[in-house]
C-alpha cells in the first residue's frame, strides 16, 4: 500500500506519497497542495505540482470519514480499479492512489479548462462545427471504454473535461461498470436523470453498453439546443418523458438535417435499434466540414469567428 504522510509549512501544504517498492527501496514523492478546483459528492479537488518535476496535477482528496460505510468504499474501490488501468488519450489519467489516516488521495492529470458544463453556461449552446470537435473525441474515449468491456453510465457535460490544449478527456468512473462477459447486463439503477436511458428505468431486462451511447444522444441535443430533451422541473415527469420518448426540436434554433437526423435515431427507446459507434461516426453529421482536432480557447467564451 502507498502510504502519504502530510507536513505543514507555513502555509503551504505538501503531501508526500511514499511507496515502498518490493526491494525494499522507498520512493517519495511531494506535491504542493494549490488552490481548490472544485468539490464533488464526497471529494475536494485541488490542483497540486510535484515538487520534484514540477508537473502540475488535480489532486482529488477525500476524508476517510466520509466514505466511512463499507458499501461506500467498496464503490469507491471499484472506482479505483477501473480507472487506473485506463490509458487512453481521452480519458482523464489516473497518476496514482494513496492514504493516510484520514484522507484518501487521488492523483489525476489535470484539465484547467474546466467541463463542457462549465463551457455551456458562459456559452448556452454551441455550433455544429464545435460539437462534431467534441463529440468525435467523446466517441474515440467511449470505444476504447467499450473494447475494454466498461461502460460509462454518467456521460454528461459536467464529466467531460478540457486539458490545457482543449482536448476531452472524459472523466468521473464513480458509475462505471465492468463487465465480466460480453453478453452481460447490469442492473443497478443509476445516471444523471437527465441522460439516464429508458432500459435502466425500465429495469426489466438489465443494460449494458447502449445506455452511453443513449447518454451521447442526450449530450449531442444539449450542446446544439442549450438544454437537455428531457428536461423537467421535476425528476418523476422527466423520468415519464423518458419513458414515453417525449421530446421536441425548439423551432427558434435551426439544425442541420443531419444532426436532427442522428439525434433521433440515437434516442429510441428499444437499446438494440440504437446505433453502433461506428454507426455514428459514419453518419453524414460527422462526415461533413473539415473537424478541427482542437479548438481555440476563445471558444470557451465566445463562438468561433468562421461559424
Ligand atoms: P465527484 O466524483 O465527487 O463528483 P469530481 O471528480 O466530479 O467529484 O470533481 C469535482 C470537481 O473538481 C469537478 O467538477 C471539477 O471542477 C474539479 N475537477 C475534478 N477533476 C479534475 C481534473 N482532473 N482537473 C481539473 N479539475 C478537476
Amino acid at each position: 500500500m502507498n502510504l502519504a504522510i502530510m507536513s505543514r509549512h507555513d502555509d503551504m501544504q505538501i503531501i508526500e506519497e511514499k511507496l515502498v517498492k518490493s526491494t525494499g527501496e522507498i520512493l517519495v514523492r511531494r506535491y504542493s497542495k494549490g488552490r481548490l478546483l472544485g468539490k464533488g459528492g464526497f471529494a475536494k479537488v485541488y490542483e497540486a505540482i510535484n515538487i520534484e518535476s514540477k508537473t502540475m496535477y488535480a489532486l482529488k482528496m477525500m476524508e476517510k470519514a466520509s466514505i466511512s460505510k463499507a458499501r461506500q468504499r467498496q464503490k469507491f474501490m471499484a472506482e479505483v480499479k477501473i480507472h487506473k488501468v485506463l490509458h487512453h488519450t481521452n480519458i482523464v489519467k489516473f497518476e496514482g492512489y494513496f492514504e493516510d489516516s484520514d484522507y484518501v488521495y487521488i492523483i489525476l492529470e489535470i484539465c484547467p479548462n474546466q467541463t463542457l458544463n462549465d463551457l455551456m453556461k458562459r456559452r448556452k449552446r454551441i455550433t455544429e462545427l464545435e460539437t462534431q470537435c467534441y463529440l468525435t473525441q467523446v466517441l474515440s474515449s467511449l470505444r476504447y471504454l467499450h473494447s475494454h468491456r466498461v461502460i460509462h453510465r454518467d456521460i454528461k457535460l459536467g464529466n467531460i473535461f478540457l486539458s490545457e490544449k482543449m482536448e476531452v478527456k472524459m472523466g468521473d468512473f464513480g458509475l462505471a461498470a465492468k463487465l465480466e462477459f460480453d453478453g452481460e447486463k447490469k442492473r443497478t439503477i443509476c445516471g444523471t436523470p437527465n441522460y439516464i436511458a429508458p432500459e435502466i428505468l425500465d429495469g426489466k431486462n438489465g443494460h449494458s453498453y447502449e445506455v452511453d451511447i443513449w447518454s451521447f444522444g442526450v449530450l449531442m441535443y444539449t450542446l446544439l439546443i442549450g438544454k437537455p430533451p428531457f428536461e423537467t422541473n421535476d425528476v418523476k415527469t422527466t423520468y415519464r418523458r423518458i419513458k414515453m420518448n417525449a421530446y421536441s426540436f425548439p423551432d427558434h434554433i435551426t439544425l442541420t438535417s443531419e444532426a436532427k437526423d442522428l439525434i433521433e435515431k440515437i434516442l429510441v427507446t428499444d437499446p438494440v435499434l440504437r446505433p453502433t459507434i461506428s454507426d455514428i461516426e459514419e453518419h453524414p453529421f460527422f462526415l461533413k466540414n473539415l473537424i478541427p482536432k482542437f479548438l481555440p480557447t476563445s471558444t470557451l467564451a465566445i463562438p468561433p469567428s468562421s461559424t
